[in-house]
């Protein structure tokens, strides 16, 4: 069965936070200064069980989902993460990936794979160890997370996805050299504007590098041409070096908003469902699931919420809209 929202969407992607937490401070994402040890991250028992994610994704796969992504937080910090993706892989998506900061990626990807996972997405935001240990802001080594994708290209998680996220006058000076050190291996990097998710990481339209510019600047030293969407509601414009050296994507959130063909529900680490990474407020599936829910109730609820849906936030970004009490991107998951 498929559901379709006021907008004509079909429900298809499930992203799935599994934790709130991380080990690094990305200032576009966990400043310091609001995720410090003062900040209330979710109590263990709050979290959904595996078992619990895995229920729930297999409603949602019997309503037409066959893609699912887990995220968070820093995904790799859940203990036993291999066991979900293994109960995961048996319901017979056709895609099951995973996206992480890689820190953690060299010591796991061998058991990431070996559970079932078949792709992966590393996010890198800048080769240069000085301004890449800045954003992180706690000081993460670059080579490490390099030898995480090398690891995870090892196993066969490919091809590995390299998301990058631009800012301008940050990091924007490390958009060639990203490119030019990707060409040729197989992996895709895929260039993210900026966005103002949450309400924490001072986001301004002018620290936003749009993706015409970050293609014209790698388009002049390696010519580019477009390539044909792998299939309709992917996120990623898809671009390839006519040389033959390979693809790349960029994900245009700000500049070209892809809200018409959004097929992408959003589950939080404690069993919220938001149906826009934008999103102010969302359903809870925990309480429901802990007070014996059936999976009748549990695909009523769905089929409710997604038949109702009518999300368009990057359709009608303005000031206004910027400061309105959006869910953070560490809780919702990206
Ligand atoms: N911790 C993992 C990681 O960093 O890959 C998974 C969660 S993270 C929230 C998912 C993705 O969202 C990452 O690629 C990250 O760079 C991206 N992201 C976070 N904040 C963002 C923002 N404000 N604008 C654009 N992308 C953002
Ligand atoms: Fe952590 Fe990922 Fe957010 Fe960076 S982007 S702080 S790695 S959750
Ligand atoms: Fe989908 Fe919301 Fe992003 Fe639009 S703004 S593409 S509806 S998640």
């Amino acid at each position: 069965m498929n559901l379709v929202d006021t907008r004509g969407r079909t429900l298809r992607d499930l992203r799935i936070s599994i934790t709130d937490r991380c080990n690094f401070r990305c200032r576009y994402c966990m400043p310091k200064e609001i995720f410090n040890r003062e900040y209330e991250f979710l109590q263990r028992e709050l979290l959904l069980s595996f078992e619990e994610i895995t229920r729930l994704t297999r409603v949602f796969t019997k309503l037409g989902v066959d893609k699912v992504r887990i995220t968070g937080g820093e995904p790799l910090l859940r203990k036993g993460v291999e066991t979900l993706i293994a109960s995961l892989g048996g319901l017979g998506l056709r895609d099951l990936t995973l996206t992480t900061n890689g820190s953690l990626l060299s010591r796991k990807a061998e058991s990431l794979a070996a559970a079932g996972l078949r792709r992966i997405t590393v996010s890198l935001d800048s080769l240069d160890a000085k301004v890449f240990a800045a954003m992180n802001d706690v000081d993460f080594p670059v080579s490490d997370v390099l030898e995480g994708i090398e690891a995870a290209a090892t196993v066969g998680l490919t091809p590995v996805k390299i998301n990058m996220v631009v800012k301008r006058g940050v990091n924007s000076g490390g958009i060639l050299p990203m490119a030019e050190h990707f060409r040729g291996t197989g992996h895709i990097v895929r260039f993210i504007e900026f966005m103002d998710v949450g309400v924490s990481n001072g986001w301004r339209l002018d620290d936003v590098v749009p993706a015409q510019e970050i293609l014209e600047t790698i388009n002049d030293r390696y010519p580019l041409e477009p390539v044909e969407p792998n299939y309709k509601g992917e996120v990623a414009g898809r671009w390839r070096y006519r040389d033959g050296a390979g693809e790349i994507g960029v994900i245009t959130s700000i500049s070209q908003p892809f809200c018409g063909d959004c097929t992408r529900a959003r589950l939080s680490a404690e069993g919220v469902l938001y149906t826009c990474l934008f999103a102010t407020g969302g359903i809870d599936f925990r309480g429901p699931i802990r007070d014996g829910a059936s999976d009748a109730d549990l695909t009523a609820m769905i089929t409710d919420i997604w038949e109702r849906r009518t999300d368009r936030y990057s359709e009608m970004r303005s000031e206004a809209t910027v400061n309105l009490p959006k869910v953070e991107m560490s809780y919702i998951g990206g």
